[in-house]
């Protein structure tokens, strides 16, 4: 497995991909761990996720260059990566008691209730584009509910995959609570198989969530899944249309584009589109591409030179169709997985830009008659992560966001972003399950029920 600087071609390592044997035996162990990490307590496991917590708060310069280097996340961007990890570690620390407290039912026995017990081991199918986050957001309530956990991260992060083990040894987790597991996605199914692995969560595109759902379907094994998404923000006329345009902006180049919950359809109505695209334009122009590790650049490579060269592909493939280029859309002539800030414009559906996620520095700008027809081209996608919609009637973007757009998270006047506090998951082609929250600790636990005559 290599790790491969984006922003220079350059290899940084090269590491030895895990045999089948010596997987094997780390599940076993990790397995073992469990039938003894069961059983403590949460004021112990706590103790250890909060020195987690300190731990990534003092070392999240170093880790941040570490994300810059393998996928090239800006530095600014990953320090909060590493601060967000560090907020979900003490978010679990301080709640998870209380979200796992038994629940007595009245019944006419003497004594009913629910207990909620941990499954066992689990494994984390990861993507590159938060590597910290995604996995912290996945492990943080899992350990706390008593699993033990293994990882199979995306293949270009592997220093970030054994940092992250690196970290749970040196909080002071036993040994084999979390392990990771260097492998290719060829060698997921028998992972899943095994039969000390209780149940799989993936963070990825929704192909891989489609296959390691049938590998776990047929184990009867559960499975939580974060797909893609092509999220669509609805700005409507009586929207602050420069507060939005700045909105839009950060919500779309967040990490140079490449997040799941990115904003992607932009879906005006006909009266401001014209006065809503000048102001995105200038807002989008502003972004500065560079060298992930220079301070003023606020975006960096995408993480590898085969995804921006897809990226362009379905820009070109749209733009073939009859879209049009207002800014961006062509390769800069330079080393490195570059993309410029791109909008295109007369998006319709047929083009890759409209039916496809777009995981890139992208926005596809969809002008629409009115609010009907908004929601209707809102909803008109496979997937349903986020959405969002700017208006200055509070109540009707309620009323919107609450009932009519069909997504997982929808937000009014701002950007969708994940919250250890709230749940965050999506339907349709955008996967099934929820993560944080007393929703996310829940998925992998039995919850049981116990009756005493
Ligand atoms: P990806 O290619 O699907 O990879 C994600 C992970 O799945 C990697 O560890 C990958 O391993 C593994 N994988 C790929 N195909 C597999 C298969 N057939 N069986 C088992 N494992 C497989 O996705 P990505 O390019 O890393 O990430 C981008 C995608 O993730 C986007 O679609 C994005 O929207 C989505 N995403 C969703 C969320 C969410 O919360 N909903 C968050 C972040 C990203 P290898 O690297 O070895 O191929």
């Amino acid at each position: 497995m290599k790790s491969v600087n984006p922003a220079t071609g350059e290899v940084i390592q090269t590491y030895e991909a895990y045999s089948e044997k010596g997987v094997e035996k780390i599940i076993n162990s990790v397995d073992k761990r469990w039938h003894q990490w069961r059983n403590t307590s949460y004021f112990q496991r706590s103790q250890l996720i909060q020195n987690l917590a300190s731990l990534l708060k003092s070392n999240k310069e170093k880790l941040a260059r570490l994300m810059a280097l393998e996928m090239g996340k800006v530095l600014r961007e990953g320090v909060g990566e590493i601060e967000k990890c560090a907020w979900v570690c003490d978010y679990y620390a301080a709640n998870a008691e209380s979200f796992l407290e038994s629940e007595t039912i009245p019944t006419d026995f003497s004594k009913s209730y629910v207990s909620y017990q941990p499954l066992g081991t689990i494994l984390a199918v990861m993507p590159w584009n938060f590597p910290f986050w995604q996995v912290f957001r996945f492990a943080a309530p899992t350990i706390m509910a008593g699993n033990t956990a293994v990882l199979k991260h995306a293949s270009n992060v592997p220093g970030c995959a054994l940092a992250i083990e690196d970290l749970f040894r040196e909080a002071g987790f036993p040994e084999n609570v979390f392990r990771t597991l260097l492998i290719g996605s060829d060698k997921v199914e028998a992972v899943i198989r095994h039969q000390a692995v209780k149940a799989v969560s993936l963070t990825g595109s929704t192909p891989a969530g489609k296959s390691v759902a049938s590998v776990a379907g047929a184990g009867l094994k559960k499975c939580v899944l974060e797909l893609g998404g092509s999220d669509p923000y609805i700005i409507l006329e009586d929207a602050d249309l420069i507060a939005a345009a700045k909105t839009c902006t950060a919500g779309r180049l967040l990490n140079a584009g490449q997040s799941c919950i990115g904003a992607k359809r932009f879906i005006v109505v006909d009266k401001v589109y014209s006065e809503f695209l000048e102001y995105f334009t200038n807002e989008m122009i502003k972004a500065t591409f560079g060298d992930p590790c220079e301070p003023e650049s606020t975006m960096g490579p995408l993480a590898r030179a085969d995804l921006r060269n897809d990226l362009h592909e379905q820009v070109s493939g749209s733009v073939k169709k009859g879209a049009e280029i207002v800014i961006g859309g062509e390769k800069p002539v330079r080393k490195g997985a570059y993309y410029p800030p791109t909008i295109l414009e007369n998006v319709q559906p047929g083009m890759p830009a409209y039916d496809e996620e777009l995981f890139g520095p992208v926005a596809s700008v969809i002008r629409v008659r009115d609010e009907k027809e908004a929601v209707s081209v809102a909803n008109d996608s496979i997937f349903g992560l986020g959405a969002a919609v700017f208006t200055r009637d509070i109540k009707k973007g309620e009323m919107l966001a609450e009932t009519k757009l069909q997504a997982g998270c929808c937000f009014v006047n701002d950007f969708v972003k994940s919250d250890p506090r709230l749940p965050f998951g999506g339907i349709n082609e955008s996967g099934f399950g929820r993560e944080l929250s007393s929703h996310g600790i829940r998925e992998f636990v039995n919850a049981k029920t116990v009756v005493i005559k």
